[in-house]
């Protein structure tokens, strides 16, 4: 049995020093204020180059924060990709306002060539997500952000030490939000996010935003939310984080084994050459998607799809009124895209089996 992602492997060499850690925490009982936090926002916030870091439950907080922080509102319009996890497009509706798609280039990001045609008068912000592991082209939507005055929040809940040209993605925008989910490269023992800026005021308005609007307890600026790291999980992160680097690496030579042995049978990730991919996901593209993934699934190798449907044609985005071929590669992607099993720990013998049984389906 392979799993798309097994979280034992990297806890086990670590798990009597997170426990040493839980138990001074446990022994401060300071579970929401405690030091942990800010010496994790702290070294976090280092790790990436930024000045300052607020700590928040998850990511799609992260990221409703970070648009609400940044003023955007009804009758705004923010752009952002296709194909990407909902909470992106989220974050644009809890602010009351419109999400616009545009649809990703060969290297699984926003196409930059199709941004300025969906400016409007309205449009306040891009959101680019570094999806897969994989920076966007940041120089080109800093670009279009300087020339439209906008404003860049990046997602990088899947790019932790990415990077775009030697800088490290979550760097480079105004608002940066990371997710520390388990499963992410940078993972907690539960739910966490961060959002990172170098705006003194950015900073302050953030953390306010996390703590119901508070100048100071109990008084409160404007309505907020309760949304906050919790110690523990700035504890492990802390201790993980020391391990990014290294986990990183692995997963780079993890997907150059892939390539190696694939590339004459599937559509083999693309590098952006200006970039330094992580591989959160290892992502082919192949014609018989659904009988590849069967047959990956009969033999207990589970592989996924990230993600089946692009987010303008789900259910809760139908309102838009997008129709079919508006988005052609997101739209190619969702339906020929398969995420291989890519993890700190995998062996040599289980990157091989799945090859191999890729390449027996395939027939090359
Ligand atoms: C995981 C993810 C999120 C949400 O992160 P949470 O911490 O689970 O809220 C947002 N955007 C992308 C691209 C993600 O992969």
């Amino acid at each position: 049995m392979i799993p798309l992602v097994d979280l034992a492997r990297q806890h086990k060499p670590l798990k009597s020093q997170i426990l040493k850690r839980i138990s001074a925490v446990i022994d401060e009982s300071t579970f929401t204020q405690g030091k942990d936090i800010g010496r994790f926002e702290k070294n976090f916030a280092k790790y990436i180059g930024v000045k300052y870091a607020i700590g928040t439950g998850n990511c799609s907080d992260a990221l409703r924060l970070a648009v609400l922080a940044l003023g955007i509102g009804k009758s705004d319009e923010v752009i952002t990709v296709a194909n990407t996890f909902v909470s992106t497009a989220d974050a644009i509706v809890h602010a009351g306002a419109t999400p616009v798609f545009v649809d990703c280039d060969e290297y699984f990001g926003i196409d930059t060539d199709q941004i300025e045609a969906k400016i409007t008068k309205n449009t306040k912000a891009l959101i680019p997500v570094h999806l897969y592991g994989q920076a966007c082209d940041m120089a080109k939507i800093l670009l279009i952000a300087k020339k439209h005055k906008l404003a860049v929040i990046e997602d990088c809940a899947q790019a932790h030490g990415a990077e775009y040209n030697g800088k490290k993605v979550g760097a480079f925008g105004d608002i940066a939000c990371f997710s520390f989910y388990p499963g992410k490269n940078l993972g907690a023992m539960g739910d966490g996010g961060i959002a990172l800026t170098n705006s003194k005021s950015l900073a302050t308005k953030l953390s306010m935003l996390r703590e119901f609007g508070q100048t100071e307890k109990y008084y409160h600026q404007f309505s907020g939310f309760n949304s906050a790291l919790d110690n523990l999980q700035a504890a492990v992160l802390d201790i993980k984080l020391k391990h990014l680097d290294k986990w990183n690496t692995q997963r780079i030579t993890i997907a150059r084994s892939y390539t190696k042995q694939l590339t004459d049978s599937v559509e083999v990730p693309r590098e952006r050459p200006t970039a330094k991919h992580v591989y959160h996901l290892y992502v082919i593209k192949t014609k018989n998607r659904n009988k590849l993934l069967n047959r990956l699934h009969s033999k207990k190798v589970f592989a996924g799809m990230h993600y089946p449907v692009p987010v303008p044609f789900q259910e809760a985005y139908r309102y838009l009124g997008h129709k079919r071929g508006d988005f052609p590669n997101a739209e190619l992607n969702s339906k020929t895209m398969i995420s291989l099993p890519i993890f700190p720990g995998m062996t040599h013998a289980e990157i091989d089996l799945i090859a191999r049984e890729v390449r027996n389906f395939v027939g090359k």
